[in-house]
Order: C-alpha cells, then structure tokens, then sequence
C-alpha cells in the first residue's frame, strides 16, 4: 500500500512564498518515479483557497490543521468541517499535541471533531502521543490506549480515519523515537485499531525517513518543519520506494 506522507505547516506561510512552494512540490510530485506514496499537505486555512485551486488537477491533496465538532453556529473565529470539504480538502489534522496542550481540547473533543470531519467526508487524521514525563513513567501505552478509545468516534472507519502516534517530546526538538519505539508502539496502536492507517510524527526528515518508513506498521509520516521546505518535504516522500 502507498505510504502516506502528510505535511502540516502549522501558522507558517504568506500566500505568495507557500504557492511557489506548493509548485515546486507539484512538479517534484510528477517526476517521481518511486511511485509508492500519496502525498497531503495541511496548510493554514488562510491558504486553501489558493492553495486548492494551485493544486486542483495534480497529485497532491490537501487538508486543513482542525475543525469545529459544529458544522455551523455562533463560533467565532473557528472553522467547520463542511467549510473545508467545501474548499476541496480531503483530510483534517485533529488532537494535535499543539492543539491538545495549547488550547486544552480533550479526547472528548477530538471526538466530536471527528464525527464532524466524517459527517462532512473528510479523512481525519487523530493525533495521539505521550509526553516524555510519561513515557519515562512508562505509561506510554496506556496514555496512548486512552487517547485511541477516546478520540475515536463510532463513525470511524479505515477509509475515514488515519491515526498519527506523535510522542510530543518529539514534536519540533530534533529528537525522535528509536527504531524500537517506533516500532512496539505502532504494534499496540495496530492491535486497537486494526486497517486503519498509522502515522508516525515527530522531528521526520530526509535523513531519518527511509527508516522510520520501513518499520513495521508504519504507513506513513506527519511532518512539521520539514515540510516547509519541498526538497526536503520531496526526499522523504521518495523514501518510501521500496528498494
Ligand atoms: C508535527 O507538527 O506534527 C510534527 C511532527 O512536527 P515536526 O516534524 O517539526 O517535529
């Protein structure tokens, strides 16, 4: 199965840099010849508009970084599913570590998100992930395990649903997982939730991609700083061939 490479932006772009950016990417897309990925990027929601209509008939797909659990109302400043399936996105980034420690959203929330991003015919990608204190705890799993039962809504299927394990102590540090992390963590996460694709994030980049990408269970990265930039964002894309 093609691995699926993600890349989110975070609150980083001004239109005319992102675009030129985006080309690039799109013509690196179509001259790859590894042929084993599918490719999405999550910019800020001020530029999918654009960004959509840039990448309209290529290869790449694109999503937004969060939704409201609403699909309209009184919400001030958030965003609904529909307004992002409306501006041709396929995928939405839900529970991210930024999104759970910064703004306080709770599993329960994740949730609600997530049966909207259904509702709406999006692909939402749950995030979950341990905080160092815990791992050193050694309770990554069942902080992980609770965050999987709760986040996920019975409207989940593995055609909608993609689960991303970011252990936040790998987020933005330039410190990742080992290889054995990676890997036993992705085998509990597959035994909860069975064809759904899992996600490794935290601190991808070219050098470290082909081997993260070959562990067992892992079907594919969420990538931050990296992926701001299209050479480096392209090189672990291209990671994923299978020789
Ligand atoms: C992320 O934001 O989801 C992420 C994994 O960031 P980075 O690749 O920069 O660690």
């Amino acid at each position: 199965m093609p691995k699926l490479i993600v890349g989110n932006w975070k609150m980083n772009g001004l239109a005319a840099e992102s675009l030129a950016r985006v080309e690039k990417l799109a013509v690196a897309v179509e001259n790859d010849s590894s042929n084993n990925f599918h490719m999405v990027v999550c910019p800020p929601a001020t530029l999918l508009a654009p960004l959509g209509a840039k990448l309209k008939d290529k290869a790449i797909r694109w999503g937004g970084q969060d939704c409201h659990a609403a699909a309209s109302g009184a919400f001030t400043g958030d965003i609904a599913a529909p307004m992002l399936k409306d501006l041709g996105c396929d995928f939405v980034i839900l529970g991210h570590s930024e999104r759970r420690g910064r703004h306080k959203e709770t599993s329960a929330d994740v949730a609600a998100k997530a049966k909207s991003a259904h509702a709406a015919g999006l692909v939402a990608i749950i995030c979950v992930g341990e905080l160092e204190a815990e791992r050193d705890a050694g309770k990554h799993e069942s902080v992980v395990g609770q965050q999987l039962s709760q986040s996920i809504p019975d409207t989940a299927s593995p055609e909608n649903t993609v689960i991303a394990y970011e252990p936040v102590w790998a987020i933005g540090t330039g410190k990742t997982a080992s290889d054995d992390d990676i890997r036993q963590m992705h085998a509990f996460i597959r035994g909860k939730v069975g064809r759904m694709q899992i996600l490794y994030g935290g601190s991808v980049k070219a050098a470290n991609a082909r081997e993260i990408l070959h562990i067992d269970n892992v079907d594919g990265v969420l990538v931050g700083g990296a992926s701001l930039k299209p050479e480096e964002f392209m090189a672990i894309a291209s990671a994923s061939k299978l020789t």
